[in-house]
């Protein structure tokens, strides 16, 4: 399956510094020579600037090739919800993925499972991909609760979403691993998203169409190793995401 790999810009860039990045990734994905980019690439930005980067793509071709992500979205559909931003709202932008349940938003934003699979319903109903995030942390894996935390969160989002299961990608980040630089090694990230692939298998006779990204301090360094293993099917990439040659790198890295 084509690996994707996905940018988490977090709340991070500017007007200015947006442009310069995305300028440089196309000059970049440019040199890829016409109908040989072998993985699918999309940038999670900040909701302000999603018309931006949907106006630079399509002034600018050599960016056709990245998809448009938001990094959350509102579980109601419109309303009295002041702050919030709908399922159609990121989908009028020119949205193809929404992040949902990033361990920033549960731990910050205290998003519990249930909520985060309702989100991921919200997004598949307005035909988008969610990019659904599970992960232990530290005291979670120390204390041997690894398997049971990601079965948790992920039998959160089977239960609300039934056979739609096979249309979302799942992200299996490992807390401790997310902006630490300590990336888990690729045999501990293969371990868990095998475990992933088999609760799929359970409920979806399409579970091996499901991707199962890594995400967790993946950079230009371990990229080609974690992607290299037989589960991990595409990165969730935040700080290395900021920094073009390093994204291209990752980019690089999935084209097997
Ligand atoms: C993330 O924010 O999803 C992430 C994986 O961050 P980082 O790559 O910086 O660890």
């Amino acid at each position: 399956m084509k690996k994707l790999i996905a940018g988490n810009w977090k709340m991070n860039g500017s007007l200015t510094a947006n442009e310069a990045l995305l300028l440089a990734l196309g000059q970049g994905l440019e040199r890829v020579p016409a109908g040989s980019l072998h993985c699918d690439v999309a940038v999670c930005v900040p909701a302000p600037y999603l018309a931006q980067v949907q106006a630079l793509k399509a002034s600018q071709p050599a960016l056709s090739g990245i998809e448009l992500g938001a990094q959350d979205v509102s579980a109601h559909d419109a309303g009295a919800y002041t702050g919030e931003v709908s399922a159609a709202m990121l989908k009028d932008l020119g949205c193809r993925y929404v992040i949902v349940g990033h361990s920033e938003r549960r731990q910050y934003h205290f998003e519990t499972d249930a909520l985060v699979a309702e989100k991921a319903g919200a997004v598949l109903a307005s035909g988008m991909t969610p990019i659904v995030c599970i992960g232990e942390t530290l005291i979670e894996r120390e204390a041997g609760h690894t398997e049971e935390v990601i079965k948790r969160q992920l039998a959160a989002v089977i239960s609300a979403n039934g056979h739609r299961i096979s249309e979302i990608v799942l992200a299996y980040e490992p807390v401790w691993a997310i902006g630490t630089g300590r990336s888990a090694s690729p045999p501990q990230a293969q371990a868990v998203h095998a475990v992933l692939r088999a609760g799929l298998e359970a409920v979806t006779d399409l579970f091996a169409r499901v991707k199962i990204l890594y995400g967790g301090s993946m950079n230009a360094a371990n990229a080609a190793s974690l992607l290299a293993q037989p589960d991990i099917d595409g990165g969730l990439i935040g700080g290395a995401s900021l920094k073009a040659h390093d994204f291209l790198t990752i980019i690089a890295a999935a084209q097997v």
